[in-house]
């Protein structure tokens, strides 16, 4: 799996995306903190399954949460949260919204070296999924938080995020040239 690094820039760039502000209410763009908040929390929501491998020391990481199952619950369930206190936000936008940032980081995840892939179709299939080739150096948590080794995964996402942003401010000048004209 990519760090946190890759999984937030990948769900910021998604809320910045023109197309988006057709989706998601207009009061949330510019993007406000909150929206900003939210889809940093979804991008990342998968690997919460870290957290229950601590406590429980059981090898839960990248297991049902990295399923389209999980994304399909977790998008129905935070939409169905959101448009509780926001009735005006259309519940189709923001599960179609939520939806693609949780499966932003799955999509991610399939692109990452190393490790066993993710089970993307549990439970229908325990099968796990990777793409034959990888986008992503693997992050190895387990050589501890210091290691120098991680400077490749950190150099490897920085660029990623380089590139991704370069490429939302050339759309977006584009697309602010073109409305200017
Ligand atoms: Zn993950």
């Amino acid at each position: 799996m990519p760090s946190p690094i890759a999984h937030s820039v990948s769900g910021y760039v998604l809320t910045r995306l023109p197309i988006v502000k057709n989706i998601i209410p207009s009061r949330l763009w510019p993007i406000t903190p909150a929206a900003a908040l939210y889809s940093l929390f979804v991008a990342n929501s998968p690997d919460l399954d870290f957290l229950g491998q601590l406590l429980t020391g059981l090898q839960l990481h990248r297991g049902p949460s990295h399923s389209l199952l999980a994304a399909l619950i977790v998008s129905g369930l935070l939409a169905w949260l959101v448009h509780r206190y926001r009735p005006q936000s259309s519940y189709g936008n923001l599960f179609s919204f939520t939806f693609g940032l949780y499966g932003s980081h799955l999509l991610l995840d399939l692109f990452t070296a190393g490790g066993r892939g993710i089970p993307l179709l549990w439970p229908l299939s325990s099968q796990y999924f990777q793409s034959p080739f990888a986008l992503f150096p693997g992050v190895h948590y387990s050589r501890g938080l210091w290691d120098n080794s991680h400077l490749i995964f950190i150099g490897a996402e920085l660029l990623y995020s380089l590139i991704l942003l370069s490429g939302l401010q050339i759309w977006k000048a584009r697309a602010d040239h073109q409305v200017s004209r």
